[in-house]
């Protein structure tokens, strides 16, 4: 189904009445440039320059009768992304893919919003005229990036028990920090 909604500047009262549906998938190759301008904050958690290697993201909503009966828009987000992260074990790049999926009950104000939220399973957000539902996206794959990233598995073998030689061996066959540093430090 083709909708006239705006993601980014969504009427969720009028979406949810309508029970519709968008849904997005951007990729590095195909939209970089739209991908950047429109997730810069996540783009800025990658370890590298176009770093954000996808965002794919589903949003649909209804309307249910609230606790006394008046009908509030839910909705369902569903969001997904590749981000290219430092691995904490190896200290290489790694495509990190996260997931996650919430839903939002809309009500009239932010005070109703704030007393509601904290006894609520799903999210309670304000009603606003022009919803921002891509800065909900990024959020939303801001929470679920894993602080400490790391590969399924690791491309070389990490020493954990190795001995000084190898260790020292493993340091020297990569440029690290310290060896960068150590070349500032050299005398000229
Ligand atoms: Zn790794």
């Amino acid at each position: 189904m083709s909708s006239h909604f705006s993601p980014e500047q969504l009427d969720v009262m009028s979406f949810a009445r309508a029970r519709a549906h968008l849904d997005s998938r951007l990729t590095r190759d195909v939209d970089g440039a739209s991908l950047a301008r429109l997730f810069n904050r996540l783009s800025d958690e990658a370890c590298e320059p176009q770093g954000l290697n996808s965002v794919s993201w589903h949003a649909q909503a209804e309307l249910r009768p609230g606790a006394s009966g008046e009908l509030q828009p839910w909705l369902s987000l569903e969001v997904e992304c590749s981000v290219r992260l430092v691995c904490q074990r190896c200290l290489t790049p790694a495509d990190i893919s996260v997931s996650a999926q919430r839903w939002f009950r809309f009500v009239a104000d932010e005070a109703t919003a704030a007393a509601e939220d904290d006894e609520s399973d799903e999210d309670v957000l304000a009603l606003e005229p022009r919803f921002n539902l891509i800065e909900l996206v990024e959020d939303e794959l801001l929470m679920a990036i894993p602080l400490v990233p790391m590969h399924d598995v690791c491309p070389d073998v990490v020493p954990t028990s190795a001995g000084e030689e190898e260790f020292q061996a493993v340091l020297e066959s990569r440029p690290s920090a310290f060896a960068a540093l150590a070349q500032l430090k050299k005398p000229t």
